[in-house]
């Protein structure tokens, strides 16, 4: 990371402790809901199948960084389904460099080649060991494997949604991110369990369980992108929500943390490791600051 988006993301996580500021820094564009899986554990692809165009993208974009927005996810759906005429995701990866964004991340399924130097984090969905994650998502495993292989460029970072089907297979995931080429870190969250999912989720016993592997994975040179801190907060469902810092828009509607906070309820049960991260280190909690900075300035 650059000196000075160091130095900006310092200025507003102080500014946000000291005066408990609400504004955002993190902001999500959904480019589209449309994508080539169906996943077991997915809520939300192909309810419209829009591809989103490009005015109204570049629009969306625009509104996020006049809220104050820093650090840009792209999602999906499929992002690099999204396609409007010449332009590709690629492209509005580098509009956003250009428009002032400091961190640009985007989100995919990993089953598209992968070329995308200009992102900070490509966040790949990997969801266990190759039989676990087929049986999630369908018979991808070795394209994705393969595709990662060929990749431009080493800013992929696994993103592994741990529920009963793969919960025994989070330390095959961490192995895949520590010994595959152009993988940076692994990035974990627990099943948030939407009401057409809910037999997905962990129980707290198990979601220790899960903890106590990645913390061995993390002795063991395991490049975890997460906090060991949040931890416990994650594993009782203890930490704030939502989080006032995070904004997502899709087809023009904004929503505060995710679009899942119009889900009743859902936010006491959320598994979003970012969302136990992010807020309790906007309300001070010295430990989560210190490993927050570790991580960060090791990853991107
Ligand atoms: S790839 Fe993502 S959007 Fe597509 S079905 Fe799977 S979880 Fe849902
Ligand atoms: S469930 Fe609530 S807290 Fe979790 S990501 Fe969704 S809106 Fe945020």
């Amino acid at each position: 990371m650059k000196l000075s988006s160091f130095l900006y993301f310092a200025g507003f996580g102080i500014k946000t402790v000291l005066l408990r500021q609400k504004k955002p820094i993190l902001g999500t564009v959904i480019l589209t809901d449309k994508c080539n899986l169906k996943c077991k554990h997915c809520s939300v692809n192909n309810i419209t199948a829009k591809i989103h165009p490009y005015s109204q993208i570049k629009k969306e974009m625009q509104i996020l960084y006049d809220m104050g927005v820093r650090i840009l996810f792209f999602c999906g759906g499929e992002t690099f389904m999204w396609n409007d005429g010449e332009k590709t995701l690629r492209d509005l990866v580098i509009e956003a460099k250009e428009m002032g964004f400091l961190i640009v991340n985007t989100v995919t399924n990993g089953t598209f080649p992968i070329d995308l130097p200009e992102a900070d984090l490509i966040l790949l969905s990997l969801d266990g060991d190759r039989e676990r994650h087929n049986i999630i998502r369908g018979n991808t495993y070795d394209t994705i494997i393969e595709n990662i292989n060929k990749a431009t460029c080493d800013n992929i970072c696994l993103y592994m949604a741990i529920n009963q089907i793969n919960k025994n297979t989070v330390k095959d995931v961490c192995l895949t991110a520590r010994d595959t080429k152009n993988i940076r870190a692994v990035s974990f969250n627990f099943h948030t369990p939407y009401p057409d999912t809910c037999e997905l989720a962990l129980t707290k016993e198990e979601k220790s369980a899960c903890c106590d592997v990645i913390k061995e994975m993390i002795k063991e040179g395991a490049p975890v992108f997460n906090l060991k801190s949040a931890f416990k907060y994650l594993i009782n469902n203890s930490f704030p929500t939502p989080c006032h810092q995070c904004v997502v828009i899709e087809d023009g509607k904004i929503s505060t943390c995710g679009r899942c906070i119009e889900v009743e309820g859902l936010c006491r049960e959320c598994g979003y490791f970012f969302v136990a991260e992010y807020t309790l280190l906007f309300r001070g909690n010295l430990r989560i600051i210190f490993e927050m900075l570790k991580t960060y300035l090791k990853y991107i």
